[in-house]
């Protein structure tokens, strides 16, 4: 993908503050983080979102999301952290190249990731779960 800035930097093509690389997977810090030591997981091989990621690369990106979690904790996290996926425009997914945030936590950070919770009416939440399984 010629004009994807992740791709671009996993071909080296533009700089980043890299923390882990292998053959499938690439991880450097999120330029403008929500909190200090907010690192970001890519697959090398594009794909717009988690859907259309192969198994192997999907395998691969939580596996290096444990290990630049578990860093963040040891060097100067306290071991909370969040991991988000914005798949979508109205996921708020802005860079279309999928990816996987690790944002460290720490006591009275200003972070707000809470949201409010709705209510199903009757049987809705059976219908919600008999639709989705349909295509399982
Ligand atoms: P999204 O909303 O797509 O899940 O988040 C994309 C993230 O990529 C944002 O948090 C943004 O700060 C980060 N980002 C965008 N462009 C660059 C870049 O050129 N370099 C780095 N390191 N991070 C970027
Ligand atoms: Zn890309």
């Amino acid at each position: 993908m010629e004009d994807c800035i992740f791709c671009k930097i996993a071909d080296g093509k533009i700089p980043a503050a890299k923390i882990y690389e292998d053959g499938k997977i690439i991880s450097f810090l999120d330029i403008m983080p929500a909190n200090k030591g907010h690192c970001l997981i890519v697959p090398k091989k594009h794909a717009q979102t988690l859907t259309e990621m192969g198994d192997e690369d999907l395998a691969a990106l939580i596996k290096a999301a444990k290990k630049v979690a578990s860093a963040l904790s040891l060097s100067f996290g306290n071991g909370s952290f969040n991991i988000v996926m914005n798949n979508g425009k109205e996921a708020g997914q802005i860079v279309n190249h999928a990816h996987i945030h690790i944002i460290p936590r720490f006591q009275k950070d200003r972070l707000r990731l809470k949201w409010s919770h709705l209510k199903y009416e009757g049987d809705e939440i059976k219908e919600y779960a008999e639709k989705i399984r349909k295509f399982i």
